[in-house]
């Protein structure tokens, strides 16, 4: 379901709300109904909250897992070359 940015004209609160299609909140300061919506796309970065998309952080995770990888078997590698 879309995260919807809204921000009051009454009381300039401004919130998120997960809310359905065609759905409109009513303000979570003033309960007032006279909603501007700012923002309707998952992942697009905004000035207040920087998320990313769960695309990027998923490659990030993979090449941080990687990473870990490569540390581990270098580790290893070490470890076995020393005579026992
Ligand atoms: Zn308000």
């Amino acid at each position: 379901m879309p995260i919807y940015e809204y921000k009051c004209r009454s009381c300039g609160h401004q919130f998120e709300k997960i809310v359905k299609i065609s759905e409109t909140p009513d303000c979570e300061s003033c309960q007032g109904s006279d909603l501007e919506k700012l923002f309707n796309a998952p992942g697009i970065r905004t000035s207040k909250s920087q998320r990313r998309s769960s695309g990027q952080e998923r490659a990030d995770r993979s090449k941080v897992h990687k990473e870990q990888k490569v540390a581990e078997s270098d580790f290893l590698k070490k470890e076995l070359s020393h005579d026992h």
